[in-house]
């Protein structure tokens, strides 16, 4: 299982091995796992083990004080900003992320359009995948089920994070966001790496309508039920595998099968260490939230010639 935690912070992070020792790239998909050593000690990162760095306006996991979870989330973006290897006090400033509204919609991110950090809870509307070409720019996405993609383009040094829950992977977010690379910055789709994360996996992910009508229509009857489909039946029960789907859509994107990771780490198998959303079941959700893990990805300054 590629889960680190050799960072200045001694982070466990989940990394991808195609992504990991790329030169100009720093990534990582954070655990439920809080730090041995908090790298900003003046607040006590200890008060729970559920490491959590959403601040999405989630009912706040464990603690009861706004404010005190402001504080909490925001040390928790610092800590996986450094255990990167980043300036996080610096960057942080720029940490980019959409509002994630189970669209198919990705941003650019520029010089200007950042910030959700200036206000913890500020994001952009209407997007589930953010891109760049900035250095020191990070980018993040939050999941607790749903499979973050991260994307690399060493060529022409592009990244991006991507949110493919059920109805992103029918919208086919995946492809849109290599094509937004491609437009936008004239990336090649055969030098593009993908990962593809931890995220609720065929073995448990069961569904019914309307996703197993909108996983047929977006992928075609004989992807969605014919040899190695997308939905399996056991006893009775509909299982999709958003592992296999968005993997098709990377290479209908033209990536290289050589070129996209699958991480194939379930979280609700593996909920002790990452949040899953269906594992924590509908009352535990009701009474205390639940939590949400974090997919980072930035670009990184090459030093000058
Ligand atoms: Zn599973």
């Amino acid at each position: 299982m590629a889960i680190y935690s050799d960072n200045l912070v001694g982070l466990a992070l989940f990394q991808f091995e195609l992504l990991r020792n790329q030169t100009g790239l720093v990534h990582g998909i954070s655990t439920r796992h809080a730090p041995r050593f908090p790298l900003f000690p003046h607040l006590e990162s200890s008060e729970t083990n559920e490491w959590e760095v959403s601040g999405g306006g989630k009912r706040p996991m464990l603690l009861n004080n706004p404010i005190r979870y402001a504080t909490l989330i925001r040390q928790r973006r610092l800590e996986f900003l450094a255990a990167l290897g980043l300036d996080a006090p610096t960057v942080i400033l720029s940490l980019t992320a959409g509002q994630q509204r189970h669209t198919a919609n990705v941003a650019c991110i520029g010089p200007t359009a950042y910030g959700a950090e200036l206000n913890w809870r500020r994001s952009l509307p209407d997007i589930d995948a953010v891109v760049t070409d900035l250095p020191n720019l990070p980018l993040m996405t939050i999941h607790a089920d749903c499979p973050p993609l991260i994307l690399f383009d060493p060529v022409q040094k592009v990244a991006a994070t991507v949110h493919s829950g059920w109805r992103g992977t029918v919208g086919k977010i995946g492809l849109v966001a290599v094509e937004t690379m491609m437009q936008k910055y004239g990336c090649l789709p055969a030098n593009i790496l993908a990962g593809i994360g931890p995220s609720i996996g065929p073995c448990c992910y069961q569904v019914g309508e309307p996703v197993l009508t909108q996983v047929c229509e977006a992928f075609g009857e004989s992807a969605a039920y014919g040899t190695n489909p997308l939905l399996q039946n056991r006893e009775g029960s509909w299982y999709f595998d958003l592992w296999a789907a968005n993997c098709l859509l990377l290479l209908e994107a033209g990536l290289l099968p050589t070129h996209i990771e699958n991480s194939q780490l379930c979280t609700f198998c593996h909920a002790d260490l990452f949040f899953s959303y269906r594992a924590i079941g509908e009352a535990q959700r009701h009474a205390n939230g639940y939590g949400l893990f974090g997919s980072i990805v930035a670009l990184t300054q090459l030093p000058s010639q």
